[in-house]
């Protein structure tokens, strides 16, 4: 079914329409670009469209625009969400700190989880799945900056937490997710690129069977041609499609500025 003509707009949601749809093509666009530069074949990078504070009735616009997986930071808001635009066929994935008493919630509609950094999380959340019948996608978060406003694990702990993540049948272990140090030193930015290339190459010989590395999470609408240069398979993406967020990234990252 096509989405596109399901849907009436009138003339300020027809705006809407076209700007998501514009900057959703200049930000794939950049991804070819960047990869055809340095020789990436530009199918191997997924484009994840970050939905956060974008409200329900907008992102109905964004589905028919072309945006079918939605990335959400908080787990409340993608549930409402979820819930508002059940009709349609969108992926989601939570990108954001998870509480363990959340699980629940993450469990009944997340096709992907990509901020995995704690154990007691991975057991409630392969519990809560196991009850619902399904399994997910999963990432590790890594803290690769090292800022303490960051959420994730230090890069010396991820080999020890891996190897426990055998015992959770329902969370199929994709790869790694990482949010970069926010600074206009690019040097800076790609050494927390280079970092995250290290220690998948490390777990691509440490690693329990079963368990894949292949996938990293990382770069947003400030850094993903950088972090594609440096090996990224998935860009996470708002503000470059959505425009700028109203809340301040303290708001979703608190202790920075
Ligand atoms: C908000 C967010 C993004 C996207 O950031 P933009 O600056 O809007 O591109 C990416 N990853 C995570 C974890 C986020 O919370």
């Amino acid at each position: 079914m096509d989405q596109e003509n399901t849907l009436e707009l009138n003339e300020e949601q027809q705006q809407q329409f076209n700007e998501i749809k514009t900057n959703l093509a200049t930000v794939k666009q950049r991804i070819v670009d960047t990869c055809q530069r340095i020789g990436r074949d530009p199918a191997s990078v997924r484009l994840l469209p970050v939905t956060k504070t974008v409200p329900a009735e907008r992102l109905r616009i964004a589905f028919a625009a072309g945006c079918l997986e939605m990335g959400e930071n908080k787990i409340q808001e993608a549930r409402e969400k979820s819930e508002a635009l059940k009709d349609l066929d969108i992926k989601w994935s939570i990108i954001g700190h998870l509480q363990t008493n959340k699980a629940k919630y993450l469990a009944r509609f997340a096709n992907e989880f990509q901020a995995l950094d704690s154990l007691k999380v991975a057991e409630e959340l392969d519990k809560r799945l196991q009850n619902e019948g399904r399994a997910i996608d999963v990432y590790v978060q890594v803290n690769s900056s090292g800022e303490a406003s960051k959420f994730g694990l230090a890069p010396e702990d991820v080999r020890a937490f891996v190897m426990e993540l055998p015992n959770f049948s329902s969370l199929r272990i994709k790869g790694l997710m990482t949010l970069a140090i926010f600074s206009a030193d690019h040097d800076r930015v790609r050494e927390c690129f280079i970092k995250m290339r290290e220690i998948q190459a490390m777990l691509r010989q440490e690693a329990p069977a079963g368990l894949s590395f292949d996938e990293l999470s990382m770069g947003m609408s400030g850094d993903y041609e950088l972090a594609i240069e440096e090996g990224a398979t998935v860009v996470r993406v708002g503000q470059a499609i959505f425009g700028k967020r109203p809340l301040p990234d303290s708001h979703y990252w608190p202790g920075l500025g």
